[in-house]
């Protein structure tokens, strides 16, 4: 497993650094966000370091579809409704155009009863 010891979610995913765990297995890692924007709202992460979505080539593709097919049953373990009337937003900031601020690819998903802070 390939990390980067200054990198904040390679700490978390090794468990140097706290973090409220949704999930866990050997390659990835979902944990609350500490600023929440809505009832619902974890994050999902490679354990390996992986900058972003923009490094992400057909190399990655089993693992990044092992996440994928977490998401939904993830979402409804923490608390979105189902789906049409309830369902979650999965977002993926990219680069500093796409707002990233934590330079480890994460999905973001976020869900729950309305209204939220922000989204
Ligand atoms: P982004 O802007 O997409 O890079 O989002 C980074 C997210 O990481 C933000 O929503 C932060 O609230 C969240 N975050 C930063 N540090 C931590 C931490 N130690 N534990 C959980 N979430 C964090
Ligand atoms: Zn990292």
């Amino acid at each position: 497993m390939s990390q980067d010891p200054n990198c904040l979610f390679c700490k978390i995913a090794e468990g140097k650094i706290p973090s409220r765990k949704v999930y866990e297995d050997d390659d990835i890692l979902a944990f609350h966000d500490i600023h929440p924007w809505a009832p619902v709202h974890f994050l999902l992460i490679p354990k390996q370091h992986l900058t972003s979505m923009a490094h992400v080539d057909e190399s990655h593709a089993p693992l990044l579809g092992k996440m994928m097919a977490l998401v939904p049953k993830l979402a409804r373990q923490e608390g979105c409704r189902p789906y049409p009337d309830g369902g979650f937003r999965l977002v993926t900031n990219t680069g500093a155009d796409g707002g990233q601020e934590v330079p480890h690819l994460h999905f973001h998903v976020i869900g729950g009863p309305r209204p939220w802070l922000k989204g």
